[in-house]
C-alpha cells in the first residue's frame, strides 16, 4: 500500500525524523491559507499523487509570495498530472502540501528496503539525491552505497556513519544524519514497510538535516496490525478494479497485454503469465482466484477481467487439489452465462474430478475450448485472440 507525501512526513514525524513544516490541502482557497498560517516569504506548492517524479512533470512549483502560492495551486490542483510512474494517462490531483521553503544545501538520497538477493533489510544512501536517482542508480551505481542490517542489530552507529561519511555529509551535520539514518531503519522496521525513501534528504545553511520529500511502501500482509496506516489508505489513487476485486478477495492486478487470465494460486498464476509471454502474447491481468473459489468469486472475476476492454480472450489455468474441477467447471459456465461472454475462453483444468468438470464444460453449450497442458492452453488462447 502506497500513501501521500504529506502522510509519509507524518509518519516520519512521528518517529523523530525532521521535516519542513507543511499543511495538507483540497483547495486554492486553503492553499492560499496554509501559506499564510506558515508564515515567512517562500513557500512550496506540491501536487500529492501516489507516483513519484512530480518535480519533473511539473508538479513541484516554488512560491515567493501569497499571489504566486494562489496561482500555482490553480495551475496544479486538477491537473491530470504525467511522470514516469504514472503511465501516459497521468494522475489526477486532487491534493496539495503547502510546505515551508527550505535552505537547500545539498540533496542527498538514503532509503530503507527489502533486499531479495540477500533476505536482508538493505539501507541505501547517495550524495547525488534529487530528481534524477533513476539515471544515478543507471549510470553511475557506485555513487550509491548499501549496507545489510543484522535484524538482532539494527542499524549499528558503525552502519549509519559510513553511511553518513560516504555521501559526504558534512561535519557539522553528521551526527543528525546518523540520528536520522536510524530512526529511518526504526520506522520502517516498526510500520511493516517494504520501502521507506526520503529522495532528497537535504542539508541546511544552519546544518539541520530534513526529510524534503518521502515515499513508503507498506507490506498489504501487515497492514491488519497497522490500522493507523490503513487511515491514510486514498481509494481514489487506486486502480478501480484492483478495489473491486479485493472486496471479493480476488488478488487482481492489472497489467498491459490482451489476455485476461484466471488462476488457482499465485505461483500458477505467474507460471501462467510466463507462458503466455512464451508464446508470443501479454497477459492483460495477474488473477488469483484463491483455494475456496466459488461460483459468485468465479462470476466477480469474469466480470472484473471484462471490464478492461484491452481482453480479446480469456484463459482459466485450474489446479484441482482442494478445489475440485468441477466445482470451478461449474462456476465458469455459470459465470460465463452471466455475463454473456463474447470473447474466447480456453479452459485448462487438470486435478481433482477432472473428468468432471471437463464434461460440465463440454455440455454447457459455450463455445468453450478446452485444453490439456499449458503449451497447448496458452497455443490455442493466443491464436484466438489474434
Ligand atoms: P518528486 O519530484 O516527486 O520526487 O518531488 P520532490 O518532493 O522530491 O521535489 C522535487 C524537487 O523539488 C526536489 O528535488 C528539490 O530540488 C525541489 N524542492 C522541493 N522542496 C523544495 C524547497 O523547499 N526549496 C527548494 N529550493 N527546492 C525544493
Ligand atoms: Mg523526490
Amino acid at each position: 500500500m502506497k500513501i501521500h507525501e504529506y502522510q509519509a512526513k507524518e509518519v516520519l514525524r512521528k518517529f523523530g525524523v525532521v521535516t519542513p513544516r507543511g499543511i495538507h490541502c483540497t483547495s486554492v482557497e486553503g492553499a492560499v491559507k496554509a501559506a499564510e498560517e506558515l508564515g515567512g516569504n517562500f513557500w512550496v506548492v506540491k501536487a500529492q499523487i501516489h507516483a513519484g517524479g512530480r518535480g519533473k512533470g511539473g508538479g513541484v512549483k516554488l512560491a515567493k509570495s501569497l499571489d504566486e502560492v494562489r496561482q500555482h495551486a490553480s495551475d496544479i490542483l486538477g491537473m491530470q498530472l504525467i511522470t514516469h510512474q504514472t503511465g501516459a494517462e497521468g494522475q489526477k490531483v486532487r491534493n496539495l502540501l503547502i510546505e515551508e521553503g527550505a535552505d537547500i544545501q545539498h540533496e542527498y538520497y538514503v532509503a530503507a528496503l527489502t533486499d531479495r538477493a540477500t533476505q536482508k533489510v538493505a539501507v541505501m544512501a547517495s550524495s547525488e539525491g534529487g530528481m534524477d536517482i533513476e539515471e544515478v542508480a543507471h549510470n553511475t551505481p557506485e555513487k550509491i552505497i548499501k549496507v545489510f542490517v543484522d535484524p538482532a542489530a539494527g542499524l549499528t552507529d558503525a552502519q549509519a556513519t559510513e553511511l553518513a561519511k560516504g555521501i559526504g555529509i558534512p561535519d557539522s551535520s553528521l551526527a543528525q544524519a546518523i540520528d536520522t539514518l536510524k530512526k529511518l531503519y526504526t520506522c520502517y522496521m516498526e510500520t511493516d514497510a517494504s520501502l521507506a525513501e526520503i529522495n532528497p534528504l537535504i542539508h541546511e545553511g544552519n546544518g539541520t538535516v530534513k526529510a524534503l520529500d518521502a515515499k513508503f511502501n507498506f507490506d498489504s500482509n501487515a497492514l491488519y496490525r497497522h490500522p493507523e496506516i490503513v487511515a491514510y489508505r486514498d481509494l481514489d489513487e487506486e486502480d478501480a478494479d484492483e478495489i473491486e476485486a479485493s472486496k471479493f478477495d480476488l488478488a487482481y492486478i492489472s497489467l498491459d497485454g490482451n489476455i485476461g487470465c484466471l488462476v488457482n494460486g499465485a505461483g500458477l498464476a505467474m507460471a501462467t503469465m510466463d507462458t503466455i509471454k512464451l508464446f508470443g502474447a501479454e497477459p492483460a491481468n495477474f488473477l488469483d482466484v484463491g483455494g475456496g473459489a466459488t461460483t459468485e468469486k468465479v462470476t466477480e472475476a469474469f466480470k472484473i477481467m471484462l471490464k478492461n476492454p484491452k481482453v480479446k480472450g480469456i484463459l482459466v489455468n485450474i489446479f484441482g487439489g482442494i478445489m475440485k474441477c468441477d466445482t470451478i467447471a461449474a462456476g465458469v459456465v455459470a459465470a460465463a452465462r452471466e455475463v454473456n461472454l463474447s470473447v474466447p475462453l480456453v479452459v485448462r483444468m487438470k486435478g481433482t474430478n477432472e473428468d468432471l468438470g471437463k464434461k460440465i464444460l463440454a455440455e454447457s453449450g459455450l463455445p468453450i475450448i478446452s485444453a490439456d497442458t499449458m503449451a497447448e492452453a496458452a497455443t490455442k488462447i493466443v491464436a484466438a485472440v489474434k
